[in-house]
């Protein structure tokens, strides 16, 4: 039976049941949470610890059994943390490495590799330490990797960071989650480099891609062979986005024509970060939608009164999540 490392250890493919596609349990630079622990962590570290284990409980109480937790370097990953928060709710917590940024690169790695040849990247062999290694010694295999482009669109940087996660990906069978902004249709130039690089297009989700309401965007996207992340429910203030009722909407016309198995859905929720002050968002009107329970709770049954049926939401829900990781399962 082959299967996908998580944090609790390996699960079956067929046992990852219904799965959030793109999530984040945590945000703590590590520096920061290093030297101003009671600003990192908004006081009492165990408090962020109780407060995200009954957010992940009321997920799992809806029936979800799985989530790819979407965090990647500069994100802050914090493996002990994790392990914590899963060592008290039942959920199977799939890891990422990848790197987010829309540029920016820290020194070590912009430096690093400049006099050795670009398959020798840091950045492959970051991604395939966390791969094949473990996470720090978290003994957790990361099984999924995360990129991003955003408007500054593939700048050198990007698309060096880009090269290296298509690289990782054909050595271990990893899937990539692209972060993209899709009012820029920057789809197919990231499937040309990934799969340039050895990737297969079958487990790349073109992430966040349900925020446009360009449905020929997403049925590209689809007919390229990869995967539409539609992957921000919850979250309407970014300008120029999507509605809920437009997201929805695209999700029953792209089902009915037979599209469902290449999208998968989720929120991209960050659970606790410390880009804000603690409790801060909690207070933002426009973000009360933005939990990780609003597709068990809004979404699927607003797909159900739509009158799309129960298999194409599993479609959605079950059968294109683990398709991801296919080629990773072992
Ligand atoms: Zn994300």
């Amino acid at each position: 039976m082959s299967s996908v490392d998580t944090v609790r250890g390996p699960v079956a493919l067929d046992a990852l049941g219904q799965t959030l596609a793109h999530e984040h349990i945590l945000f703590t630079d590590s520096e920061f949470a290093r030297f101003y622990p009671e600003l990192a962590w908004g006081g009492e570290r165990s408090a962020v610890v109780d407060d995200v284990v009954q957010k992940l409980q009321a997920v799992r109480d809806r029936g979800i059994d799985s989530v790819l937790d979407c965090t990647a370097i500069l994100h802050g990953r914090d493996m002990d943390f994790l392990k914590e928060v899963n060592d008290r709710v039942d959920l199977n917590i799939i890891v990422s490495t990848g790197i987010y940024t829309f540029d920016y690169l820290p020194h070590h790695i912009a430096s690093t590799s400049r006099f050795t040849n670009s398959s020798d990247d840091i950045l492959t062999r970051m991604f395939l330490r966390d791969l094949t290694v473990g996470v720090g010694n978290s003994g957790v295999r990361a099984q999924s990797i995360k990129v991003a482009v955003d408007k500054a669109g593939f700048t050198p940087n990007i698309e060096r960071i880009f090269r290296a996660a298509g690289k990782a990906s054909a050595e271990t069978g990893a899937p990539i989650t692209v972060h993209t902004h899709p009012a820029d249709r920057q789809s197919a130039k990231a499937l040309e480099i990934l799969t340039g690089e050895g990737a297969d297009v079958r487990t790349i989700v073109v992430g966040h891609s349900g925020d446009t309401t360009d449905l020929d965007y997403l049925r590209e996207i689809i007919d390229a062979g990869a995967i539409v992340g539609s992957d921000r429910f919850g979250l309407y203030l970014i300008p120029g986005t999507a509605s809920e009722e437009e997201r929805i909407d695209a999700l029953v016309t792209l089902a009915g024509e037979g599209r469902a198995h290449r999208i998968v859905l989720s929120h991209d929720v960050v659970l606790y970060s410390d880009w804000s002050e603690p409790g801060a968002l909690d207070k933002v009107e426009a973000l009360k939608s933005w939990v990780p329970t609003r597709i068990s709770d809004i979404i699927l049954p607003a797909l159900r009164a739509k009158g799309l049926p129960e298999a194409e939401i599993e479609k959605m829900m079950v059968t294109a999540p683990a398709s991801l990781f296919v080629n990773i399962a072992r």
